[in-house]
């Protein structure tokens, strides 16, 4: 699908992306900027990505009117968020090419599919994932092994930032938070002495062709992504080796076309560099990859635009150390939640060198809600780090 040219409909060649948050903007951003039309299919009439898009269709992910819609507009088809349904995606990629494919994404939603996956990926990396049990019934609940308590008690589905997950550290906390999750599928991992947690990006094209990226630190607050920083030193070289081809076996096996986020924990095994545990995935570009957005010749939503469009995809070249701090809707309430938002001081923050703000164009902040994020580039990782404290001072 060559940029610029007619497409199938008759118009200008056409992308589009289920849902409409962040994700899916910057997603629409790039291929724009690469002289596509875009289209989004998200309910919410001020939905990030619906506002910067050609075409807004504003329906529920299963309509089929709006999934008809859609494909008629569009060339190609991406996702921006895990949780689309997947009979939707069939629909879509009977009729149009949709990347990722249907099995993949719902692989990617159900933790017990995923960690099977990662199982079979990985058979000789010494890479799995945490030691777990899948809880579906009475009978698995009574049968957990002791050595996976303390441990963390997971939904299989619709789990985020934290969410549906509950601590355990014996047999009864376990039955009374599988009672408070309501008995749906779930997934008990052993609590696990993290030393660090990092993710990789890599984007796979229909042909077989993968690139990864650089691998990502991460330092999570309540559940939700805080701060994420790539430069060299940042984590030990041969454990970034080790999770760069992990993660690149993982999106062959699976056959993936897109752009797919792995998560890593980094686990106090003794060793100096410690051990990689695989967590979990995201078929979507990520919230830790946005640092690419400035700091590497080409961004992962670029990366997404390639390869859903069938076009080569890019060794990935990063040209400036690089912090990313997540900016959530507490930054604008200083005083607490109760008092009235006010902006934070953008102006203090853009005069720093090196600093890029992203913001998603959502119109009201509220604690928690992602509403954009600071990218922070220089010369230097020591003129990197100094930005980022000076800037969360500011911001803090
Ligand atoms: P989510 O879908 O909410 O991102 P995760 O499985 O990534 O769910 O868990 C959220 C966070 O909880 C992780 O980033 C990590 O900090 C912590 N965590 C999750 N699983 C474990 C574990 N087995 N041992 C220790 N910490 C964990
Ligand atoms: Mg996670």
């Amino acid at each position: 699908l060559l940029p610029g040219t007619t497409g199938a409909t008759g118009q200008q060649l056409t992308l589009g992306v289920m849902g409409g948050g962040q994700l899916g903007r910057m997603f629409v951003h790039a291929a724009q900027a690469m002289g596509y039309f875009t289209a989004v299919l998200d309910p919410d009439p001020a939905s990030p990505a619906g506002r910067v898009a050609h075409w807004h269709i504003q329906t529920g992910y299963k309509d089929e009117q709006g999934l008809a819609q859609l494909m008629q507009r569009c060339d190609a088809i991406t996702t921006e968020f895990e949780n689309v349904p997947a009979p939707a995606l069939i629909t879509l990629g009977a009729h149009r090419p949709v990347a990722p494919g249907a099995h993949a994404v719902a692989v990617a939603q159900d933790r017990i599919q995923e960690k099977a996956h990662f199982v079979a990926s990985l058979p000789t990396s010494g890479i799995g994932p945490a030691p777990y049990a899948a809880i579906e019934s009475e009978a698995l609940l009574a049968a957990v092994p002791a050595d996976l308590l303390p441990g963390i008690l997971k939904t299989a589905r619709l789990g985020y930032d934290g969410k549906g997950q509950i601590r355990v550290k014996d047999r009864a906390e376990l039955a009374t938070a599988w009672d408070q999750l309501k008995r749906v599928p779930c997934v008990l991992e052993k609590m696990l002495p993290l030393k660090v947690e990092c993710s990789v990006i890599v984007a796979r094209g229909a042909n077989g062709q993968a690139v990864s990226y650089p691998v990502q630190r991460n330092t999570h607050i309540d559940g939700i992504l805080a701060v994420t920083e790539v430069y060299e030193g940042a984590l030990p070289a041969a454990l970034c080796e080790k999770a760069r081809a992990a993660t690149i076996a993982i999106a062959h096996q699976l056959q993936y076309v897109g752009v797919l986020c792995v998560e890593y924990f980094v686990i106090d095994d003794g060793s100096a560099d410690g051990a990689l545990v695989v967590n979990e995935m995201a078929p979507r570009p990520h919230n830790s990859g946005h640092y690419t957005q400035n700091a590497c010749d080409v961004s992962q939503f670029e990366q997404q635009v390639r390869a859903m469009a069938g076009l080569p995809l890019r060794e990935v070249r990063q040209h400036s150390p690089a912090i990313m701090l997540n900016i959530l809707g507490d930054l604008w309430f200083p005083e607490g939640a109760d008092k009235t938002a006010r902006s934070p001081a953008w102006d203090r923050v853009l005069a720093l060198p090196g600093t890029h703000l992203h913001l998603y164009g959502k119109l009201d902040a509220r604690p928690g809600r992602k509403m954009g994020h600071l990218n922070i580039t220089g010369a230097t990782v020591a003129e990197v780090k100094a930005t980022a404290t000076q800037a969360a001072a500011m911001l803090g």
